[in-house]
């Protein structure tokens, strides 16, 4: 078999008859077809003609594999260009996010650091004053029918703990009791959307002479996460203050520090 190159694009049509006017590739007329070509040698045929003007089995295959050849090179230059991106791309996202993936990748844990007292700091809320590992900042919260809210809270889930102080005053009542008052902390966390499993116990306490309640129980938190949590509730006039320390369940760390921070409040 011979081949005819295109006068118009790099392919090149087998010459299968006699009839062949058009690039198989392309479809424009060929510089030169056999029509033409006969009507100059009426004694040629179609093998003289794909010998004087074609290009033959051989040379077609051989350019062919040198085609392929040059477009996998291509192609392995390509990929090989696309994989140093990519293994850039990581390498930076985790020189960057790395410490941060593995926190999320990983279970969190209180850090034993946070026990070292020396490195805590007060927080002083209008009512409530604590130690805490963590420093505190405003926290945006919905203000609820006949209440003015004001949340503080440090850490997050990924650090293991949470610290909130929940400052809540109560519009229509100036005098609010304490268990009442408790009650309804722990019942707004119940109702917490993600929260199931919840379940505490109260226990009274005297913080420098006025009735504190502390609430210590535990709660699973979106199916997968068990947590625990030190709830402690005070009251004065229409103010309640709720200082909620959460951490996961069974970290002893976390209980140790919910402890500590639980017996450093006192009343301002
Ligand atoms: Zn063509």
């Amino acid at each position: 078999m011979y081949y005819l190159k295109c006068g118009h694009c790099p392919e090149m049509s087998a010459i299968k008859s006699e009839y062949i006017t058009f690039c198989d590739h392309c479809g424009k007329k060929f510089p030169l077809t056999y029509a033409d070509w006969k009507a100059q040698r009426p004694d040629g045929t179609l093998n003289v003609f794909g010998q004087e003007r074609g290009i033959s089995e051989e040379r077609y295959q051989a350019i062919m594999k040198k085609r392929r050849r040059n477009r996998f090179d291509l192609r392995g230059k390509a990929a090989l260009i696309t994989g140093i991106v990519v293994l850039i791309t990581c390498g930076t996202l985790s020189a960057f996010y790395g410490p941060e993936l593995v926190k999320i990748f990983r279970a969190p844990k209180v850090a034993p650091t946070m026990l070292e007292m020396n490195n805590w700091r007060t927080f002083r809320g209008n009512i409530l004053r604590i130690q805490s590992p963590l420093s505190l900042s405003p926290a945006t919260v919905a203000d609820a029918p006949n209440m003015r809210r004001k949340t503080f809270k440090g850490g997050s889930y990924a650090d293991g703990l949470v610290i909130r102080m929940d400052e809540t005053v109560y519009l229509s009542d100036a005098h609010i009791e304490l268990d009442a008052a408790a009650a309804d902390a722990t019942r707004v966390m119940e109702k917490t959307i993600g929260v199931s499993k919840f379940s505490y116990k109260t226990r009274e306490l005297s913080l420098n002479g006025e009735k504190a309640l502390l609430q210590q129980g535990s709660y699973i938190l979106r199916e997968n996460s068990p947590l625990e949590f030190n709830s402690l509730v005070v009251v004065r006039g229409g103010s309640r203050v709720q200082l909620l320390v959460t951490h996961p369940a069974n970290d002893e760390t976390g209980r140790k520090v919910a402890e500590k921070i639980m017996r450093s409040a006192v009343m301002n």
